[in-house]
């Protein structure tokens, strides 16, 4: 039984009872529609960058989702613009490259990111102060408790900081009717044009050398995001192990007032809705784990003997430096977290899926 370490980025995970590969809509339906008649967990993998997968692997089917295609479709908005859709498994960079060809534009700053298409809503994927929220304008989904397809509207998706209703209603693990809805392809609605969607983060207008609230060719934002992702081990790179990993490996906290107000001054705070959202980077690094912690010859090589490290470019990525396990990634994740608790008394919340019983979350 070969395992499902290889179909994610981070590289670690046991095997599946049962895996399914599906390239089409109806396969992907008919696939889930199998698993729920025979009360089978159903978990969706498609780029693997987001899961954490427990070495015990999954008691269930995993179903693969390479479903592909790309339509624009220039005349379907009354409001103007360009309608594209997106098969679930189609690989997201891609799709904005594909995008920005076709003259249109809104999904720059979203260059880079690995995976598909379809999981681009399950958390509200985000970089660079924009979020697929801003251009998705619905998602066709199958919904395994009603058992029909539906089509939601971006004000049905409860979107979030990284989170939106298809993540709250996903249960894993061992629950067979989770996740609720299976994405079948996302339409986004996008402006016709060259120059990029205002720029919303100071680092990205330094790079592009204007300032925050300014436009720039979308061409040169896409090239400009992708050096920096790449200068932070952020753009997925199959020779480069500070890439293994799950981009971020925890959710930047949102605290009250109070619990803001009793951090250094040096630590970043930024209005949120809910209240403060602090930097999970700052958190990590002042907490006293620095870029590369866990590799021989830095603090915290004896917690993995080195098999699994933060990356040595940004400190928010668990990385397996080869040979590590899903036990040495949590190993390292549960001593940062619980590292940043005693310094700063504020638990970091996991960010990709974690599908496991063996770690206390
Ligand atoms: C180097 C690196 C950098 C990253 N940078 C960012 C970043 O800047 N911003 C960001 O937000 N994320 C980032 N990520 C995380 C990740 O790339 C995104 O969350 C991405 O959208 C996951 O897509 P995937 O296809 O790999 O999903 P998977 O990892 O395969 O799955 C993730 C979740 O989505 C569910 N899912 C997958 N397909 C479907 C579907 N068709 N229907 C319903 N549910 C589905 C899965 O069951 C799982 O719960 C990064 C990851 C890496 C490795």
């Amino acid at each position: 039984m070969s395992t499902l370490a290889a179909l994610t980025t981070t590289g670690v995970g046991g095997p599946a009872a049962g895996t399914v590969e599906v390239s089409t809509e109806d396969e992907l339906i008919a696939a889930v529609r199998d698993a729920d008649a025979n009360h089978t967990p159903v978990l969706l993998i498609a780029g693997g960058s987001n899961l954490l997968i427990g070495d015990e692997g999954f008691d269930g089917t995993a179903i693969v989702v390479r479903s592909s295609g790309i339509d624009f479709n220039d005349e379907a908005g009354s409001c103007g613009g360009t309608f594209l859709t997106v098969q679930a498994g189609h690989v997201w960079d891609e799709v904005v490259a594909a995008s920005l060809e076709h003259g249109s534009v809104g999904l720059e700053p979203l260059s880079g990111i690995p995976g598909s298409a379809g999981a681009t809503p399950f958390q509200n994927v985000g970089a660079y102060g924009t979020d697929v929220s801003h251009t998705l304008a619905s998602v066709r989904v199958w919904d395994r408790v009603e058992n029909r397809i539906r089509t939601l509207f971006n004000g049905d998706l409860d979107f979030g900081y990284r989170t939106s209703l298809l993540k709250t209603t996903n249960y894993v693990p061992g629950i067979a009717y989770a996740p609720r809805f299976v994405v079948l392809s996302v339409d986004f609605q996008l402006l016709p044009g060259d120059l990029s969607a205002p720029i919303r983060y100071t680092q990205l207008a330094d790079a592009l050398g204007v300032t925050v609230g300014a436009k720039a060719p979308a061409a040169e934002v896409r090239e400009a995001v992708l050096a920096l992702r790449d200068s932070k081990g952020m753009v997925y790179r199959p020779g480069d192990p500070d890439t293994h990993s799950t981009g971020s490996f925890f959710t930047n906290p949102i605290v009250d007032a109070a619990t803001a107000a009793r951090l250094p001054e040096s630590a970043p705070c930024y209005p949120d809705p809910r209240g403060v959202k602090l930097s999970a980077a700052w958190l990590i690094e002042n907490a006293g784990f620095a870029k590369g912690y866990g590799l021989p010859g830095t603090p915290g090589a004896n917690i993995t003997g080195g098999r699994a490290s933060l990356s040595t470019k940004h400190t928010l990525a668990l990385t397996n430096r080869g040979d590590a396990s899903a036990a040495d990634i949590t190993a390292l994740a549960l001593h940062v977290r619980d590292g940043v608790e005693r310094a700063f008394g504020i638990r970091l919340h996991p960010e990709p899926l974690v599908v496991s019983s063996s770690a206390d979350w």
